[in-house]
Order: C-alpha cells, then sequence, then structure tokens
C-alpha cells in the first residue's frame, strides 16, 4: 500500500455541454497524495472543483483522464477494491424518505456486500446518536439528523479512507461538535484516514493536519497546516496609546501603519525584514506611550486569500 491512502496524478476532468452551457474543464491535471492515517483538508473558493474531486474519488463522476489509486488500488484496474476502501459523505442531502435510518444503513451495506454476520448496524446507530431514531421514516427527521445519517451510511464498510464534502455546512454548533467527536475517534482509534472540504477556515485550521488549495480546478498549495501559515511573512504589531495619536506617526519602510476603530494603531511588517522589536524601538522613539501592546500572527484565513486572489501575497 505505501503510506499513501490517496494517490492521484494528471487528474482532468471536463464536463459536457449541455444546452447553452459550454464545456466546463473543472479540474485541469491535479497530482496530489494524500497520506494514510492523516485528517487532510481541501480547500478552495466555490466552483474550485473540490467536490469534482471527491465525487471521482468516491465513483460518482467519471474523469476524463489520469490515475487515481485509493488504498494502493487502481481504479481503473481495480474498480471493487478502490471503492471498497472509501467512504463517502456527499454534499447533497439525498436520502430516501421512506427508509428508515436501520433500513438505509442495512442497504447501503448490501450494496457494498458486507455480509449480514458482518454488519456493524447497531454500533453506527449508536455512533450517529440515532439509536432512538432507529426506526422512524427518514422524511420525520430533522436535517441535522439526515446529516448523521450520511455519515453513518458512508461508514457501513468500515472504509479505511473517509471523504466528507462540506460536512457541517448549515450545522448547528452542537451537531457540528458531534461531526468532529466523531471523525476524530475515527481518526485515532481506527486509524481512519479522514479527508475533508469546509469553507470554515477556522475548523480546517484546527481539524487538518495537512491542506490542499484548489482553485480553478488546480492545486495551488499543498503543505502541512502549520507550514502554509508560516508562509505568510506578514505580522501585526497591535498597540493601544496612552494617549490618542494625530497624525499617524512616520514609520521606517516596509513598516505600514493603520489607525483601528478603538484608537489602537496596528503595525504591519514583514517578519523576515524586521524584527518586532525594532518596530517596537520605531514606535517609542515617535514619541507614541503604549499602554497595551500585542502581536498577531498570521492565520489561515490570511493564507486562503492571499493565495486564491490575484494579489501575490504568501509565496
Ligand atoms: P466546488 O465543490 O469546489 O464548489 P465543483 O466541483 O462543484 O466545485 O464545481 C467545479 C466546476 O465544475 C464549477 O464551475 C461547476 O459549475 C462545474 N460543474 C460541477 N458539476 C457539474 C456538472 N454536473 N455539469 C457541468 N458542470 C459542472
Ligand atoms: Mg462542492
Amino acid at each position: 500500500m505505501g503510506e499513501n491512502a490517496i494517490e492521484i496524478e494528471g487528474l482532468r476532468k471536463t464536463y459536457a455541454a449541455s444546452g447553452s452551457q459550454p464545456p466546463k474543464e473543472a479540474l485541469k491535471g491535479i497530482d496530489l497524495n494524500i497520506p494514510a492515517g492523516s485528517i487532510f483538508g481541501l480547500l478552495g473558493p466555490n466552483g474550485a472543483g473540490k467536490s469534482t474531486l471527491i465525487n471521482i474519488l468516491a465513483g460518482l463522476v467519471r474523469k476524463s483522464s489520469g490515475k487515481v489509486r485509493i488504498w494502493g488500488f487502481d481504479q481503473d484496474v481495480n474498480p471493487r477494491q478502490s471503492r471498497g476502501a472509501i467512504g463517502v459523505m456527499p454534499q447533497e442531502l439525498n436520502i430516501d424518505p421512506f427508509f428508515t435510518p436501520r433500513a438505509a444503513l442495512e442497504v447501503q451495506a448490501g450494496l457494498y456486500g458486507v455480509p449480514k454476520s458482518q454488519r456493524i448496524t447497531d454500533r453506527i446507530l449508536k455512533a450517529i446518536g440515532l439509536e432512538d431514531k432507529a426506526e422512524a421514516y427518514a422524511r420525520n427527521l430533522s436535517g441535522g439528523m439526515r446529516r448523521r445519517l450520511l455519515l453513518g451510511k458512508a461508514l457501513v464498510h468500515r472504509p479505511q479512507v473517509l471523504v466528507l464534502d462540506e460536512p457541517t455546512a448549515g450545522v448547528d454548533i452542537e451537531l457540528r461538535q458531534m461531526l468532529w467527536t466523531n471523525i476524530r475517534r475515527l481518526n485515532e482509534e481506527q486509524g481512519t484516514t479522514i479527508i475533508l472540504t469546509t469553507h470554515y477556515l477556522e475548523e480546517a485550521q484546527e481539524m487538518c493536519g495537512e491542506i490542499a488549495i484548489i482553485n480553478h480546478g488546480e492545486v495551488i498549495a499543498r503543505d502541512s497546516t502549520a507550514a502554509l501559515i508560516g508562509r505568510m511573512d506578514a505580522k501585526t504589531l497591535v498597540v493601544h496609546p496612552e494617549t490618542p495619536v494625530d497624525p499617524l506617526p512616520q514609520m521606517p519602510v516596509g513598516v505600514d501603519v493603520a489607525r483601528r476603530r478603538d484608537g489602537a494603531l496596528a503595525f504591519t511588517y514583514r517578519r523576515g525584514e524586521i524584527s518586532t522589536g525594532a518596530v517596537i524601538e520605531a514606535v517609542r522613539n515617535a514619541g507614541i506611550v503604549m499602554r497595551d501592546v500585542a502581536t498577531q500572527e498570521p492565520d489561515l484565513e490570511d493564507v486562503f486569500v492571499a493565495l486564491t486572489s490575484n494579489r501575490k501575497g504568501a509565496a
């Protein structure tokens, strides 16, 4: 198997033209390896191609060209094994309203050829907190319950790789917490590799050890979360002056200063070019008495904005 759960080479997808819609090149040659055992984030703006990529992994969308190996199985050579190694919680809520959660899980297990004796339906119902709704019709479940059921369906064949497409979009905080607890536990206790897309960057920063950023069908960055954030060279020193400062002080080249609404002064500079000590010194030399001072580190949001806007902020 090697140490990658997923290996993708030169993956392309062009959706055919339909009606007045021209063909759409959604993936333009993706190369991406995802290490086994990781919690891996796939980030990118709307329309970037994240769902297309995930749906190709899941076998729901047919690729135009390229290679995909899941748990060492080439999708084209060993379709059954590669499909069996992955479970997908899709972005849309496609649940049969006439099935109960128990029936939905049983049918799904049947689809994956899991023998009756090896099914873990009750364990899954418990894990997703739907034990007491096991016999309720899906049309009577709340949105949050349906989403949990989707997670349960992705787990019936105990896949080594679990893929979650926007699992927490439009979900309340309590359910979000529950989903993350479940997902972390799967990763820690069973060693399940987790791949997720989310547009909550804070969530990705907290959950994912490694991240790929996709934009316009291409991977534009792929690194550990810490290294991605470390790439942002900018740092901000926030100073609350003892008395209001007006006009803004003159600062050395490379230090930008802005006034915040609360009267604080924000000095932004590049760590590689000037030290925090030197910035503080310059503030003192400008005659500003500091009542309070703090530094702010860039976060994943800053990295994301820098990379996906056309500015060259980060590299
Ligand atoms: P994301 O999940 O990152 O928002 P998608 O993979 O859903 O992006 O979409 C990538 C691009 O492909 C978008 O421009 C989208 O409009 C287009 N697209 C997605 N699905 C289809 C489809 N079934 N037919 C045609 N175009 C599609
Ligand atoms: Mg999507």
